[in-house]
């Protein structure tokens, strides 16, 4: 029992594997997955020299007609040990188009079956908050930014906050904001300046994620389609207060929908494409630079490479749990991106 408490305490990374389905409207093509079993994926890797295969292992494999609450399914100890006062860092990582908005926030059009791992967890959360709610008594506030080109963004701006811009102001700092991340040792690493919303319901939630999504969406009418260029991270901080001795817990869970992973062909682009390409790069090697070497145990972990591993410095290591999903394209034309989205992975694990 100590035994298992102890390993309970300790900070833990998790991947997970995703395979997104043939989209509809494609007829059935030949998939670059050739089978999935027990947490291994196996990919067809044909080449000049003819048929290929190469597996990969994982925590667990999720397969294409695997849904959201399947996903979903074992999350609860992480939910929980939030409400305990850990942090708790979720992924989602893979090339454009491979399903990280799925797993992490739904479908367009979303139904309570089609919704993702942010609302999931969510609930749960509240769920939990009120089963104890005897012995805890829980403050539960979110916030959203955007990283673009390694500048920080505040996404809950306007309704819902505790500042009021008239609608120009709004507008420029829809676009010019850029926030600082910061330490202190109260909060630990984040970003004191971004709007931090009060929630008590799931429905306060839903609203501030549209929200969120929405003003990543006018950002990317003007800068040309930026969601799939920037990482979003929603951020819920957890205060609770022990009924009988006072005592006071904190725990915050980041849910992050990663930048696109694909490589651009440098010969393809230039300007601000280029920049922003290599922006992107560099942060993910920085993020798979740090979750490697905690995986790895090396006592320097380069946390300050970017600023996507700097604001998740206190949800990485130490007691801190991470889940990683990992999202595979099934077209046969995405094997080379598969196969660097599964290198990636296999590294951090
Ligand atoms: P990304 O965020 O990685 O760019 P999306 O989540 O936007 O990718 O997914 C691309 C498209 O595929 C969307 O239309 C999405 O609804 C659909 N999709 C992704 N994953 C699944 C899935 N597991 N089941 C059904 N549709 C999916
Ligand atoms: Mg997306």
């Amino acid at each position: 029992k100590l035994y298992n408490q102890v390993q309970d305490l300790k900070g833990s990374i998790r991947v997970y594997c995703r395979v997104r389905p043939f989209l509809s409207g494609q007829s059935n093509h030949f998939s670059a997955v050739d089978h999935i079993e027990e947490g291994i994926i196996t990919m067809n890797t044909p080449s000049r020299h003819g048929k290929g295969q190469r597996s990969f292992s994982f925590n667990k494999v999720f397969g294409p007609s695997a849904s959201q609450e399947e996903v979903f399914s074992d999350m609860q100890p992480l939910i929980r040990s939030v409400l305990d006062g850990y942090n708790v860092c979720i992924f989602a990582y893979g090339q454009t188009g491979s399903g990280k908005t799925f797993t992490m926030s739904g479908p367009r059009e979303l139904t309570e079956k089609s919704q993702g791992v942010n609302y999931r967890a969510l609930s749960d959360l509240f769920q939990i908050a009120n089963q104890r709610k005897d012995t805890f008594s829980y403050d539960v506030s979110v916030q959203m930014i955007e990283i673009y080109n390694e500048q920080v963004r505040d996404l809950l701006v306007i309704d819902g906050t505790n500042r009021r811009y008239p609608l120009q102001v709004i507008w420029f700092s829809l676009i010019f904001n850029t926030l600082e991340i910061r330490n202190s040792s109260h909060r630990g690493h984040s970003v004191p300046d971004a709007n931090v919303v009060p929630v008590s319901s799931t429905f306060d939630v839903i609203d501030l994620m549209n929200l969120g999504q929405k003003n990543r969406a006018v950002g990317a009418t003007a800068l040309n389609d930026r969601s799939s260029r920037s990482h979003s991270c929603l951020t819920v901080h957890v205060q609770g207060r022990d009924l009988t001795s006072g005592a006071i817990l904190r725990g915050c869970m980041h849910l992050v929908d990663l930048a696109g992973s694909e490589r651009v062909d440098k010969s393809e682009v230039t300007g601000d494409r280029l920049k922003e390409a290599q922006h992107i790069n560099r942060s993910l090697s920085a993020l798979g630079d740090v979750i490697a070497s905690l995986a790895q145990k090396n006592p320097h972990v380069p946390y300050r490479n970017s600023k996507l591993t700097q604001l998740l410095q206190d949800s990485l290591g130490g007691q801190a749990k991470t889940l990683m999903f990992v999202h595979i394209s099934p077209e046969p034309d995405a094997i080379g991106e598969s196969i660097s989205t599964l290198k990636f992975a296999e590294r951090v694990a």
